[in-house]
């Protein structure tokens, strides 16, 4: 038997499967989509099978043979390794890139396979017993004479595979002290008087006999040390043991099980649709306004896709796996769903995969990269907020989570539901034109009102006298709501933004030394620092240039806000939440929960803030400055803008309370600024097109974004000079290069950055014209030193 493997070769990438030949032994447990080691040159590399055969086009008596099957059981199905070829087109990217986006990143690593025993020993054939009888596991070299018995007693179930990555799982143990139940024990105790700390444990365990509770809560509670515990532990009142701790059991087992809401006409009109068309590959784009229950619409169509006994896919961005929304799914779903986010470790969400790969889950709600979980009856797959940038990966492979949707709902014959109060223009247009089914919901389901939105004109504050970054209104709203118990969301547009140092005498901006980027400055560690490459340094105190002490710093970050805050509203709580109050595990929870129980009057925050707060007593929201966004050279400023905005307002006036927003602005008069006031989308959509028109971007025009680096500039703009001749010959005369230029920030780490563009509408030569590219950059460009990556649809150009 033969294999072809896609090998991982990063140096010198290879893309195109290798014949190796499967030894004897190994033949009646390979299968396509296992991964296996492999000779390569002079060592042992990592690759995927993705197909068998018999005959070679080589001598198969000089085929090398696979060293080692890493897996019993494949970690890729057939649809992925078909997926994984349809992604190398679309993306331009190496086959083993997307052979391994799709499985865990605990997988990507080595560990040990193993055959654990699943049924009782006597249940197994008499040749195997004896293998199982000291241990409930065979190690896979202990195995390797038997794999055509453990095969089939595999797929009767009384063997299972398993996988030791005991080095990135090591399960988290917590200390659980049981107290005795017995009172009388309790009772029968004596502690010396002058005990306190033995005393006061003792009083705790009178209270709570029979009670097991963590050995840290313990502490805290009775308020005693942990040698204290021991104390009594070893005179027998309590035990202590070590438990498997689960990530948060406090909050899954406090979860109780909802049902569905009474829909309301808008959205029954949607859930028919949808559900009309369950067995079919359709896209619809349900457009729905923030609090219009869309998530609603979500839970019920899943509900009835299980109930058909299939699986269903839930997408949100990173930053909406909020407690709030994990607490929705699982009060409905209970045990059935499955929960991917961030905050996982890499051995947490590989066990999460692993249950979808048992198919002991029916859906799973996670971030972009679920879009690959493992199921094979799969029924539905829902983008929520698909206009998020996020859901692109933006290094190799550059796909795009609502392509992949699309092609798996072909796949497997299924509907995609794209939601989103402010869908892309791309989704939009393609509604308008009739690829995707158009769903509206125009009202907030509990029919709030949606918040009164003031754009306040911060040249006029200005012209006033007022410096501050508070405008008099948005100064006056805050107190007022403070005064009224109720609570404000600050929203700072950060993106593009940072905190520089300026000599005001000479116009120095502190710079990175090895990017063509000011540094950020950091208060709380009193250094500079670049967000690109990480080189710091300590805060001057003089112009490097010309010796002034005229030097300040510009900016607003989050910190700078709060500190004017303190002056604008003396005394008020105030909870921050950006990059660097949230940098633990758990913090961002921790924050959001404090400001629900009420523990802080005002959330600051960047765009981390911008989704999934649903608190009912939020009554204002500040966005200060509307305009970071807007003039990026990008040409999504203004759609990033408008969603940006419209995303912030709808955290207001969610229940009962009426909510207003201030948006401040030194362009107040843009279209993105003025149509978002009032949620006004489709004119939006109307004038936004208009312009992507105008200037040749999407949707009417594709754009690719190729770009290159090198550590000298010359040389990289030489290569993006031969790249832009190369495609110009090449592709149509209706496609248009743009370049090559310098990027935006066009050094990055000590390498030069340059890039060009093509825009084109039809392009039947792209695909192999790409791969023309590549070729030239493998065999000459890469020995020189240069990276070359091609974007192909870019959520952005800078
Ligand atoms: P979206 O996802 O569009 O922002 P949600 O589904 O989160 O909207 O709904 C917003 C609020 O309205 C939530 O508090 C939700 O519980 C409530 N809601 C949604 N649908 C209904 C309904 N049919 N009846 C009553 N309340 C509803
Ligand atoms: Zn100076
Ligand atoms: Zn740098």
């Amino acid at each position: 038997m033969i294999a072809e493997v896609i090998v991982d070769v990063a140096a010198h990438p290879i893309d195109r499967p290798f014949d190796y030949a499967i030894p004897k032994h190994l033949e009646v447990l390979a299968e396509p989509g296992m991964r296996v080691k492999v000779p390569f040159g002079n060592r042992k590399v990592l690759g995927f099978i993705t197909h068998l055969k018999e005959t070679s086009e080589f001598d198969p008596a000089r085929l090398k043979p696979v060293h080692e099957l890493m897996d019993v059981v494949p970690v890729l199905n057939k649809e992925m390794l078909q997926m994984a070829k349809w992604m190398k087109e679309q993306t331009v990217c190496f086959e083993i890139d997307a052979l391994k986006v799709m499985i865990p990143a605990a997988l990507r690593a080595k560990y040990e396979k193993r055959f654990v025993l699943n049924a009782p020993l006597e249940e197994l054939p008499k040749l195997l017993q004896p293998h199982f009888k000291n241990k409930p596991f065979l190690r896979d070299q202990e195995a390797v004479e038997l794999y055509a018995l453990l095969k089939k007693e595999m797929a009767n179930g009384t063997i299972v595979a398993d996988t030791d990555i005991s080095q990135q799982t090591a399960v988290k143990k917590v200390k659980m002290v049981h107290i005795t139940e017995s009172l009388e024990k309790l009772e029968g105790v004596a502690v010396r008087a002058n005990a306190k700390q033995q005393l006061k444990l003792l009083a705790f365990f009178k209270n709570n006999p029979g009670r097991s509770i963590e050995a840290s809560q313990l502490q805290r509670e009775a308020g005693v040390t942990l040698p204290t515990v021991y104390s009594l532990v070893e005179r027998g009142l309590a035990e202590i043991s070590n438990m498997e701790s689960y990530r948060d059991p406090s909050l899954l087992s406090a979860i109780e099980k909802k049902g569905s809401l009474q829909l309301t006409d808008a959205q029954q009109t949607a859930f028919d649709a949808i559900e009309a068309s369950l067995n079919r590959a359709k896209t619809f784009l349900l457009h729905g306004i923030t609090g219009s229950g869309k998530t609603e619409i979500y839970l019920q169509t899943i509900d009835q896709v299980l109930k058909e006994g299939k699986e269903a896919i839930m997408l949100v961005p990173e930053i909406s796996l909020t407690p709030q929304m994990t607490v929705r799914f699982k009060e409905r779903f209970g045990d059935m769903v499955a929960v991917l986010h961030s905050g996982l470790s890499a051995g947490e969400k590989y066990d999460e995969w692993r249950k979808i790969q048992r198919h002991e889950v029916k859906v799973v709600v996670g971030a972009r990269s679920a879009i690959f979980a493992p199921f094979e009856n799969l029924g539905l797959i829902i983008l929520d907020e698909e206009h998020e940038s996020s859901y692109k990966q933006d290094d190799s492979p550059r796909y795009h989570a609502r392509d992949m949707a699309i092609w798996r709902s072909e796949y497997h014959n299924c509907p995609v539901i794209l939601g989103s109060a402010t869908p892309s223009l791309e989704s939009y247009a393609r509604a308008q034109k009739g690829v995707y089914e158009l769903l509206v919901l125009e009202h907030r389901a509990k029919n709030q009102p949606l918040p009164t939105v003031e754009i306040v004109d911060m040249r006029e504050e200005l012209r006033r006298g007022n410096r501050s970054m508070f405008s008099v209104q948005l100064a006056d709203a805050i107190r007022e709501r403070l005064e009224r118990k109720e609570q404000v969301v600050l929203f700072l547009n950060k993106r593009g933004y940072s905190s520089f140092v300026l000599c005001r005498d000479c116009g120095t901006v502190m710079q990175c030394p090895n990017c063509d980027i000011s540094l950020t400055y950091h208060r709380s560690s009193e250094l500079m620092k670049c967000h690109y490459c990480g080189y710091d340094e300590p805060v001057p105190h003089t112009c490097p240039e010309c010796t002034s002490e005229h030097i300040r710093f510009f900016g607003t970050g989050t910190q700078k806000v709060e500190e004017e805050l303190a002056k604008v509203v003396p005394g008020a709580r105030v909870l921050r939440m950006d990059v660097d109050t949230t940098r633990n595990k758990g913090a961002h929870e921790k924050i959001l929960s404090a400001f629900g129980e009420g523990k802080a009057d005002i959330l600051l925050g960047t765009q981390m803030i911008a989704k999934g707060l649903d608190f009912p007593n939020i009554t204002l929201v500040g966005v200060l400055s509307a305009d970071t966004t807007l003039h990026l050279p990008d040409f999504r400023a203004a759609e990033k803008t408008y969603q940006l905005l419209t995303q912030v307002s709808g955290r207001a006036g969610r229940d009962k309370l009426p909510g207003s927003v201030y948006v401040q602005s030194y362009t107040p008069e843009h279209y993105a600024i003025t149509l978002a006031k009032d949620q006004l989308y489709e004119p939006f959509y109307e004038q936004e097109m208009a312009m992507r028109r105008a200037s040749g971007y999407p949707p009417y025009y594709y754009v690719v974004n190729i770009q290159f680096t090198h550590e000298d500039l010359m040389t990289v703009a030489g290569y993006a000079e031969q790249t832009v001749r190369y495609l110009s010959g090449q592709l149509s005369p209706n496609t248009l290069i743009i370049g090559p230029s310098a990027s935006l920030i066009a050094r990055v780490n000590n390498r030069y950055r340059y890039q060009c563009l093509i825009k084109y509408k039809k392009e039947p030569k792209l695909a192999e014209v790409m791969q023309q590219l590549i070729k030239i950059y493998r065999t000459e460009w890469i020995k020189k030193g240069a990276t070359l990556s091609i974007d192909m649809n870019p959520t952005s150009v800078m």
